[in-house]
């Protein structure tokens, strides 16, 4: 390695380090936000948000790791691509105003009282006679175009090559029903936006998905649907069920843990490992 290549290496070893500092610098959530309703079955624990109600104070960030400078990098990405549509659609749409008329509905935070529930529209516009909630995301490539047929070369058979990856369909060319088998990322958009339209009271969104590689973009409209939004409306009635069941009777009641151990990967992401697996919450639990 010569002096130029030694120090290119030292140099973005100081980019990720500023990321991380990055990640660090930012304050954790003390509530129950949208977007945390979309974890999966295998990382959802109730009990995370009942402590971080009965205890917002107690809310620790988890440690970065070296290597998460690049979720960190993955985020600010996916941020450019939202602040790139929404100045467009500040200078050029037809944005609807906030309930007070004062501030235009642009990654503008709502708070449900009912819910105890904090989400942040990507936009809300209005086209023609219709308002729309518009849900922003960028895709790869290969998932945005699809990708051919791949064939390796085979002695064993006639013509050499054998087919190894069967064609992938992209999310350009398929209905959004197919696009959510295709793409976890549609998927996770459909939910997400099918959420914001019951908080929200609104009936139809558009899902704005941007390739990543190009600038092409893809809109679907999507309609509410009841049966997609149920057991998200479940694990907030169950969090605030559950709290309210602590409040009144106890620590005894509060749900049980998903983790076995702190040690769990799920436990070394969660802010409230150490309240979860102390001493005092035992106790209570006998
Ligand atoms: S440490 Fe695990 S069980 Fe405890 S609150 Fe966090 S996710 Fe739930």
């Amino acid at each position: 390695m010569n002096d130029f290549q030694q120090e290119a290496e030292l140099l973005k070893l100081s980019f990720q380090q500023m990321y991380l500092q990055k990640g660090r610098d930012q304050e954790p959530h003390r509530e129950l936000h949208a977007a945390n309703l979309l974890e999966s079955e295998s990382e959802w624990c109730t009990r995370r948000y009942v402590l971080m109600n009965l205890y917002p104070g107690e809310v620790q960030k988890p440690e970065l790791k070296s290597w998460d400078w690049k979720r960190e990098a993955y985020f600010a990405t996916g941020w450019v691509y939202h602040e790139k549509w929404q100045s467009l659609f500040r200078l050029y749409g037809n944005v609807v105003l906030s309930d007070d008329n004062r501030l235009p509905e642009l990654d503008l935070t709502h708070f449900l009282p009912g819910e105890n529930l904090y989400f942040s529209p990507d936009a809300i516009i209005q086209f023609g006679n219709e308002k729309y909630l518009v849900e922003i995301k960028g895709i790869n490539h290969d998932e945005y175009v699809g990708h051919p047929d791949l064939y390796e070369w085979d002695e064993s058979k006639v013509n050499g090559y054998r087919l190894v990856k069967k064609e992938r369909k992209g999310i350009v060319n398929a209905t959004l029903e197919e696009a959510m088998k295709l793409s976890q990322t549609v998927y996770k958009a459909v939910i997400q936006a099918n959420n914001y339209l019951y908080f929200t009271d609104l009936q139809k969104a558009i899902l704005l998905i941007e390739n990543k590689n190009n600038q092409d973009f893809h809109v679907y409209v999507m309609e509410r649907d009841e049966e997609l939004f149920k057991p998200y409306e479940f694990r907030v009635d169950e969090i605030n069920g559950n709290t309210y069941m602590v409040k009144n009777h106890g620590l005894k009641m509060l749900s049980d843990r998903v983790c076995h151990s702190p040690q769990d990967k799920l436990a070394q992401q969660c802010p409230m490992r150490d309240l979860c697996f102390s001493e005092r919450l035992e106790e209570v639990k006998g």
